[in-house]
């Protein structure tokens, strides 16, 4: 029995990430959002550790863009003399 709420700071932390991927069951995510709701502390590590993981996520669809669309990308951002400069 943890009469300390700081106790589970250590527990909370070690299943941040299954909590964020909803991996855990209702019963544990909600022991985890009570002590979310009482210690700033592990508020600010879940936040920091959604925006990481958002930032990893996020390359892989910007991958997906084909070399012809970036091309007329740059062409329509008015780039085209960058990539076929005049010479004088
Ligand atoms: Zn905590």
């Amino acid at each position: 029995m943890t009469e300390h709420i700081h106790d589970n700071c250590a527990n909370l932390l070690g299943s941040l990430s299954e909590y964020i991927d909803g991996a855990l069951s209702p019963e544990l995510c909600q022991e985890i959002e009570k002590h979310l709701a009482g210690c700033e502390n592990c508020r600010v590590v879940l936040n920091t550790t959604r925006r990481t993981i958002d930032l990893v996520h996020f390359p892989e669809n910007q991958q997906t863009v084909p070399a012809d669309v970036r091309e007329r990308l740059f062409k329509r951002l008015s780039l085209d003399d960058y990539l076929n400069p005049k010479s004088e």
